[in-house]
């Protein structure tokens, strides 16, 4: 599904690429977990992935497109089709509820299909709370279902865990492993070794894929 060859991205010229030749293939049902240091190029790479920014050489193939090299018309439309990002849990929108985050990102179906998604998570209960009002776990767990309603078959997911204690963290990891086996392809970019319990392939930055 996603195939990514010699993926460069430098954002000055004065100083070192943060991506140079990053390759990788994840196919639907696999979890590619991508660690590294603090500014290693993780965000970078997912948001080169989410198709967020664009790269300075190499090709993004999805399926057989390469996004890279693809017209904006394709690229906003894989956007909005095939791929969904979870961001860290200060990205939900604060003063809306936990079901109003949900259905922001979502393109077709309505609260049903939102609700449903929050009950998936264990959070349909507090459907109605404002998300700046749940819990770092809560949020997280808001965070993954506003992604998953999507229903989309990439899953990008940028530290997903971070700040979120062994129980939390369990139940969101235990939600992305979820979504693999229904078939969709995932990406967690995190420096958290508690991300090694569901990642079916590794890709450390600047030191290859292993197995
Ligand atoms: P990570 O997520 O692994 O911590 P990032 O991808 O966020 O790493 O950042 C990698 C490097 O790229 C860092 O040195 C960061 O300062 C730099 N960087 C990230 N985004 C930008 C940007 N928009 N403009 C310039 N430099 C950036
Ligand atoms: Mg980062």
């Amino acid at each position: 599904m996603i195939r990514v060859e010699g993926l460069a991205k430098t954002y000055s010229e004065t100083v070192a690429p943060v991506l140079a030749g990053v390759s990788f293939e994840v196919r639907p049902g696999e979890i590619l977990w991508v660690s590294g240091p603090s500014g290693a190029g993780k965000s970078t790479l997912l948001n080169v992935l989410g198709l967020l920014t664009g790269a300075n050489a190499g090709s993004y193939h999805i399926g057989d497109v390469d996004m890279l090299h693809a017209p904006q018309h394709v690229r906003r439309r894989a956007r909005s089709e095939l791929v969904s990002m979870v961001f860290q849990r200060g990205n939900l929108f604060d003063h809306l509820s936990a079901l109003e985050n949900v259905l922001v990102g979502m393109s077709h179906g309505g609260v049903p299909d939102a609700l449903a998604q929050l009950e998936a998570v264990g959070m349909g209960s507090k459907a109605g709370q404002r998300a700046g009002l749940l819990s770092g776990g809560e949020q997280g767990r808001v965070a993954f279902a506003r992604a998953a309603a999507r229903k989309t078959p990439i899953l990008l997911a940028d530290e997903p865990v971070a700040g979120l204690d062994d129980g939390n963290a369990t139940i969101v990891l235990d939600l992305l492993a979820g979504e693999a086996r229904r078939g969709v392809a995932v990406v967690v970019v995190s420096h958290d070794d508690r991300v090694t319990t569901i990642g079916t392939c590794h890709l450390r930055l600047g030191k290859g894929v292993a197995a």
